[in-house]
């Protein structure tokens, strides 16, 4: 795959060494309009029609600061179980790029909104918490796109729709130690920010990205390694791709008695590689100083006691409760969580049946199927939760059979019908009905004499047969057990006659 000079180490090499990994993750706040301005934040208006005097960092121009955007990043910090000082204080940092025009960006530096948070994952089994350092706000800049050359020119657009727009920047501690954990967190920090409702965490529109800082070490030394920070990485996989191509790096130079340096670097998914962009910037060469502009920021224990009351259940506290309530196992209560949409629709639908582990299996497996198999997301599902649990229910009295309940679940899918009007109009109920399968049986027994003396002479294994003869005869609508049973009393019946 590789196509560089560079040789990267061996699996064994890399064995004897353990990574060290903090990310920093961006994350866009679901406002509607930008965090100093009122220009809104919709995506895909022509370039530069999203724009003000504030935004477009005219001279004179003064920001204020949005509310909504900071009640949203007071959630996230809540949700990622952080300490919320009374005050924290906006600061510049500033640098030059074609598409800040302000010459700087208005973040906070030495006091963030939050801080001392974290985030528990579970890799391979293991639960591991990983520290969440800050949680601070920040304006986003705006897009530059670079066309190439053109009417033998060279053309770059800068696109100031997006500048202004609120973020977050979630800073951990170096506490992963491999990129199935980094993996994990960012997943986490994604679900748990979608279901707080801060963020889309619309990774192809950029509302979320990722860098990732690491290093390592060999296996038992106590000193970090110098790292390195990759830039931009705006997939999952990608940032599991970099960060094992950086370790197989980051090994290979140490092993050939090299040094690795401190520096920032681009992963180029085309390659699977990463290369470097710069040597590492410091905090000192962006001259941050307090916004002169702005108050600091202070957050009265009551504007956050609202901010808390509006908080819904956090996924991790839903998973716990769900395997205690409703005793569903890890892997499950996991899956059913993964997004508010379907775990309130699992909830809803495990309520009404009575029965939540089968209807655990019904959400997971026939719904997400026919789910997925239509691209539609469980917020679209045509059954509702109401349905389902119905459907579930049913099964649990005993008047549809599982099987039955295959056949109808499809048409509840592509019709929107619930299960009742299904068996009403087709007259697929189960039969229960001792009369009424007392002339089945009695068919079966008259239909299959060699079996029937098989049994009496002791060959009990033959009930099977039979009684699939009897479901059969019903097209699967009777009742397994009643079946059963009235078989097994007719053969002991005419045994004794
Ligand atoms: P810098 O001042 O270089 O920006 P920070 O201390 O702000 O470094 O940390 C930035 C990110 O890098 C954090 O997520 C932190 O956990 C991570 N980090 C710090 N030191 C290391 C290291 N030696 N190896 C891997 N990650 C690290
Ligand atoms: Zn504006
Ligand atoms: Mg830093």
């Amino acid at each position: 795959m590789s196509s560089s000079a560079i040789d990267l180490a061996s699996p064994e090499s890399i064995a004897r060494y353990e990574p060290v990994i903090g990310l920093e993750v961006h994350v866009q706040l679901a406002t509607a309009t930008k965090i100093f301005c009122g220009c809104p934040t919709s995506f895909g208006a022509p370039p530069n029609t999203n724009v003000c005097p504030v935004c477009l960092g005219l001279p004179g121009a003064l920001p204020v600061l949005n509310r909504a955007a900071v009640e949203l990043a007071l959630k996230a910090a809540l949700a990622l179980e952080c300490e919320i000082p009374a005050q924290s204080r906006f600061a510049r940092k500033n640098y030059f790029y074609p598409d800040l025009p302000k010459g700087y960006q208005i973040s906070q530096y030495d006091e963030p909104l939050a801080g001392c948070g974290h985030v528990e994952i579970v890799v391979n089994g293991a639960v591991r918490r990983i520290g969440v350092t800050r949680v601070h706000m920040e304006d986003d800049a705006g897009k530059s796109i670079h066309d190439g050359f053109r009417d033998s020119g060279r053309y770059s657009y800068v696109d100031l729709n997006r500048s202004g727009t609120p973020l977050i920047e979630i800073v951990s501690e170096p506490d992963m130690r491999s990129s199935e954990e980094a993996y994990a967190y960012l997943m986490e920090i994604k679900q748990t920010l979608q279901f707080v409702e801060v963020s889309t965490c619309d990774m192809e529109k950029g509302h979320l990205r990722c860098d990732a800082n690491v290093s390592v070490r060999l296996k038992g030394a106590e000193k970090f390694g110098v790292k390195a920070e990759v830039k931009n990485l705006n997939s999952f996989r990608f940032l599991k791709q970099a960060l094992d191509y950086e370790i197989a790096r980051q090994v290979a130079v140490l092993e050939s008695g090299g040094r690795v340096v401190q520096e920032t670097r681009l992963y180029n998914p085309e390659v699977g590689e990463t290369f470097s962009m710069r040597s590492k910037e410091d905090a000192h060469d962006y001259r941050y100083f307090p916004e002169p502009d702005l108050v600091p920021l202070r957050i009265s224990e009551k504007w956050l006691a609202g901010v808390r009351g509006v908080m819904p259940e956090l996924p991790a506290h839903k998973r716990a409760r769900f395997i205690g309530e409703f005793g569903l196992r890890e892997y499950d209560a996991g899956v059913l969580t993964a997004t508010r949409a379907s775990s309130e629709y699992f909830e809803t639908a495990a309520r009404v049946s009575g029965d939540p582990k089968t209807a655990a299996n019904w959400v997971m497996g026939d719904l997400m199927g026919l789910l997925k198999a239509e691209g539609k997301e469980i917020g679209e599902s045509p059954v509702s939760a109401e349905h389902l649990g119905d459907l579930v229910k049913r099964i649990a009295a005993g008047e549809i059979s599982g099987k039955l309940a295959k056949e109808i679940f499809p048409k509840m899918f592509s019709s929107g019908q619930a299960a009742g009007a299904i068996i009403e109009r087709e007259g697929l109920k189960q039969i229960s009905d001792t009369g009424a399968l007392e002339k089945v049986i009695a068919e079966v027994i008259a239909g299959f004499p060699k079996q029937v003396t098989q049994y009496r002479a002791g060959k009990t294994t033959v009930l099977n047969l039979l009684v699939g003869q009897a479901m059969r005869a019903t097209r699967g609508q009777a009742n397994v057990t009643v079946v059963t049973e009235l078989l097994k009393r007719n053969l002991a019946g005419g045994e004794k006659c």
